[in-house]
């Protein structure tokens, strides 16, 4: 199994199924670094429970509203 991310080439591998797609990744950092979605404010990536909007992320509250959104606090994903 190798990390699509690194090439690394690792047995303990895993795989994420995201909107139907396969990825294998050796480690945790390279699965986020692939495919956790950026802050439309910051551009940090967003681990933990993000906002969205019109398909734009935002890592808290806070970047949503310097970004002109309101309205979003029910709204994890
Ligand atoms: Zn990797
Ligand atoms: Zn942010």
């Amino acid at each position: 199994m190798k990390c699509e991310f690194c090439g690394n080439d690792y047995d303990k591998a895993f795989e994420v199924v995201m909107a139907g797609k396969r990825h294998t990744f050796d480690s945790f950092e390279c699965a986020i670094h692939s495919l956790a979605p950026t802050c439309g404010n910051c551009g940090v990536r967003i681990v933990g429970h993000g906002l969205e909007h019109d398909g734009t992320y935002y890592c808290c509250q806070h970047c949503a509203q310097a970004a002109g959104v309101h309205g979003l606090n029910d709204r994890l994903h």
